[in-house]
C-alpha cells in the first residue's frame, strides 16, 4: 500500500485511495497553491465541488503542474439548485468551463434531493455515457435514498461520499453500500480537526509515533474506506499522507472502530435546509 494504491469502483474506474479536499480553500492562490503542494508530494486525486466556487484554482493548478491531467483523478459535485434533468447536463458542462477540462473522473450528486433524484439520475447516466464524467455517485445519501435511486437507475452509483470518521461510523450505510458494490468514500474524516485531541487517539497515535491524523487516515486505509482530508497548510498536507510507514494492529483497528458516538459534524441528510 502506498499513496499510488486505488480502489477500483464497479464500472473498472480506479480511484487513488487517498485525495486532497478542497471544501473552503479560497478560490484564489490558497488553493491553487494547495492542489500544487499535494500534486507534489504524490497525491494524485482532488476532490472540488461547484458549490466551493474554486474549481478555476483546481483547474489552473493541475494544469500548471508538472503532472499530467490524465494521471489526476478530479472529483466535482452538481449543487442541489441544479438538480433536475437539464440542469444537470448543464451544469457539469459549466464544472468542466471552469475546471478547463473535458471531462472528470467521478461527478457525485452532492445532497439527496428525492423529488428530483429520478431526472437527475438519468442525466448523471447520461453524462457518463457522452464520457463527461468517467464515473458517477452519489454524496450524503442514506440507505432509503439509495433504494429510491434504484427503482430508476440502469447504472448504480460508483461511490457514496458521506460524513465519516471515528466519531460517526454509520455501519447501517457502510453495510447497505457493500451489498450493493458503492464504493464509501468519506468526508471530513478529521470531523474538521475536532476529534484529533480525542485522548483514545492521541494515545494510539503517541504508541506509533505518528499524528492523531495519521491514526485517523491511515484506520480509513485499511478498512478500504477512500478519504480526503482537506488541508491548505503544506506540512500538513504531506503529514496527510505519509501514511504508509506504518500500520494499525487488529487490537488499534477494534479500539478506533469502537469509537462511534454517532456524532455528526454536518448536516442529516434528511434534514437539510439548502
Ligand atoms: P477535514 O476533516 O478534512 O478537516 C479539515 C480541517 O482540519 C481544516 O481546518 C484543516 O486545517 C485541519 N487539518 C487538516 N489536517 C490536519 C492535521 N494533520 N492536523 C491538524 N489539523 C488538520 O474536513 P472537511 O470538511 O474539509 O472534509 C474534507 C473534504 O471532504 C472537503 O475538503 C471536501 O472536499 C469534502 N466534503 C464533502 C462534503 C459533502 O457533502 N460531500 C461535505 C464536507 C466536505 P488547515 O486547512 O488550516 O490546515
Amino acid at each position: 500500500m502506498d499513496l499510488s494504491t486505488t480502489v477500483t469502483l464497479h464500472d473498472d474506474v480506479a480511484i487513488p485511495q487517498l485525495g486532497l479536499g478542497v471544501f473552503n480553500a479560497d478560490r484564489g492562490r490558497q488553493v491553487e497553491e494547495s492542489v500544487a503542494a499535494a500534486l507534489d508530494v504524490g497525491y494524485r486525486h482532488i476532490d472540488t465541488a461547484s458549490i466551493y466556487r474554486n474549481e478555476e484554482g483546481v483547474g489552473r493548478a493541475i494544469a500548471g503542474g508538472s503532472v499530467d491531467r490524465a494521471d489526476v483523478f478530479v472529483t466535482t459535485k452538481l449543487w442541489n439548485d441544479a438538480q433536475g434533468y437539464e440542469s444537470t447536463l448543464a451544469a457539469l458542462d459549466a464544472s468542466l468551463e471552469r475546471l478547463g477540462m473535458d471531462s472528470v473522473d467521478l461527478y457525485l450528486v452532492h445532497w439527496p434531493k428525492p423529488e428530483l433524484t429520478r431526472d437527475t439520475w438519468r442525466a448523471m447516466e447520461d453524462l457518463r455515457a457522452m464520457g463527461k464524467t468517467r464515473a458517477i455517485g452519489v454524496s450524503n445519501f442514506l440507505p432509503h435514498h439509495l433504494d429510491h435511486l434504484f427503482e430508476a437507475a440502469t447504472v448504480a452509483p460508483a461511490i457514496n461520499q458521506i460524513e465519516f470518521h471515528p466519531h460517526l461510523q454509520s455501519p447501517e450505510v457502510i453495510e447497505y453500500c457493500h451489498v450493493h458494490g458503492i464504493v464509501v468514500e468519506a468526508w471530513s474524516p478529521l470531523k474538521r480537526g475536532r476529534l484529533l485531541d480525542d485522548p483514545d487517539l492521541v494515545a494510539i497515535a503517541e504508541e506509533h509515533d505518528v499524528t492523531t491524523a495519521q491514526v485517523v487516515l491511515r484506520w480509513m486505509l485499511q478498512r478500504g474506506v477512500v478519504t480526503i482530508p482537506k488541508s491548505v497548510t503544506p506540512s500538513r498536507i504531506a503529514t496527510n499522507a505519509d501514511l504508509y510507514g506504518f500500520a494499525l494492529s487488529d487490537a488499534d483497528m477494534a479500539a478506533v472502530d469502537a469509537m462511534d458516538r454517532k456524532e455528526r459534524i454536518g448536516p442529516h441528510p434528511d434534514h437539510i435546509t439548502f
